[in-house]
């Protein structure tokens, strides 16, 4: 698999399987079945399918599995598993290495499904769950026990872009033998350093970085082949996650663009966050590669570049929020992230709508605070923007 390809490289022509016709382009296989020559090869399928063998859709299929053997080429992961969506990856890689009595200890600024899934769905199997402010290794420290079985952790939070210094996680949790799961969605696969730190499944919401173009919902479990094939696999295929072949198709398309785009909208935010830093009209501004943020050194230590958002906290609390929202004229006010539409969205009255306050003042979901989403956009045109609607508010 490992040609020695640079990542563009990988990404335009790593997993390609071809039929008999020597398309050019990825074949998509929309079939949830497939034929055998003879009852003879049904049954030796079914005892044991080979590399160029498939069974059914729910258990993989060649766009399925061109799309998982490419991003995992990317990622410099042995195997991967395509999920329906992000959630349905996250829930698989809980779900399928945890068992009542086990002890999880996550970071508690998490996507609000992920803190379902850890908070409801493991609880009401016995698992025992501890949050803690992963910013702080004394908490990691305190928190992981000799009986703690998994880690689990957004490499970087969701709205305000807090960062987990990964290497040192992974240590403890290792010393106590227990596995990391890093969901690293605003890391990004390009920017990833999940894996080399020592994560043993990292999980992507595909629906965000690879498809970038708002379509498809998906998701990827990349790591060791052993917990890929032997926990993962079986897991999602007898319980349904599965990834459409349309749908991996799609982002099997987008890897080929994925290096350049993420690296185009990372240059408009870090440009973006030097535009604004001090603007009198912000709070704060968060940009894990701008000098200002709180873990800044950290960030700049573990990635090579700041990604592709940023949240703003305009004075003036919700008003002056919305004012400046409804104000832009090229962002689309929107929930997602890592489109190619920059997108901006108030966390506080929408994705995190549900948490109590007390809750959003911990993660410091603060009523004037903005996620700002770098699209594909002209730079000028949206620092411009943000700008005029700064003014605006
Ligand atoms: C979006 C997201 C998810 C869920 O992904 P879906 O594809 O919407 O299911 C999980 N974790 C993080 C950090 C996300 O941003």
């Amino acid at each position: 698999m490992d040609k020695g390809w640079k990542t563009r490289t990988k990404l335009v022509h790593a997993g390609t399987r071809r039929s008999q016709y020597g398309e050019v382009s990825e074949a998509i296989f929309l079939t949830q079945g497939f034929v055998y020559d003879s009852a003879e090869a049904a049954e030796a399928r079914f005892r044991q399918a080979g590399e160029d063998e498939f069974i059914y859709a729910r258990y993989g299929n060649p766009t399925v599995r061109m799309f998982e053997e490419r991003i995992a080429a990317l990622e410099g992961a042995e195997d991967a598993f395509a999920t329906a969506s992000g959630m349905a990856a996250v829930n698989a890689a809980l779900m399928s290495v945890l068992k009542a009595g086990d002890h999880v200890v996550s970071s508690r600024a998490l996507f609000g499904s992920c803190l379902y899934v850890l908070e409801d769905v493991l609880a009401r199997f016995g698992v025992e769950v501890t949050l803690i402010d992963g910013r702080d290794d004394e908490e990691w420290k305190k928190a992981i026990r000799p009986d703690t079985s998994a880690v689990f952790l957004e490499s970087i939070s969701n709205p305000t872009l807090e960062i987990i210094d990964l290497k040192a996680v992974c240590d403890l949790a290792h010393e106590v033998g227990a596995l990391v799961i890093v969901d690293n969605a605003f890391a990004t696969p390009i920017y990833s350093y999940a894996l080399e730190s020592g994560a043993d499944l990292v999980v992507y919401s595909t629906t965000k970085h690879v498809d970038g173009q708002g379509r498809c919902l998906g998701g990827v479990v990349l790591g060791r082949r052993d917990l890929i094939r032997g926990k993962i696999e079986p897991y999602t295929k007898h319980t349904g996650g599965a990834m459409s072949p349309f749908n991996a198709w799609v982002m099997l398309k987008s890897l080929e663009t994925l290096d350049l785009r993420v690296r185009a909208q990372t240059d408009t935010a870090q440009s973006a966050a030097d535009a604004l830093a001090g603007h009198p009209k912000l709070r704060q501004l968060l940009y894990p590669h701008h000098p200002s943020h709180p873990q800044h050194e950290l960030a700049r230590a573990q990635m090579d570049a700041g990604g592709t958002v940023l949240s703003l906290d305009v004075r003036g609390g919700k008003e002056a929020a919305f004012r400046f929202m409804n104000a832009l004229q090229v962002f689309v006010i929107s929930n997602n992230f890592a489109d190619a539409k920059s997108i901006i969205t108030h966390p506080a009255t929408t994705t995190h709508q549900r948490l109590p306050d007390d809750q959003k003042d911990v993660l410091g979901i603060t009523p004037g605070l903005v996620r700002v989403s770098f699209g594909l956009e002209d730079k000028d045109d949206l620092i411009d923007d943000l700008l005029q609607a700064l003014a605006a508010a």
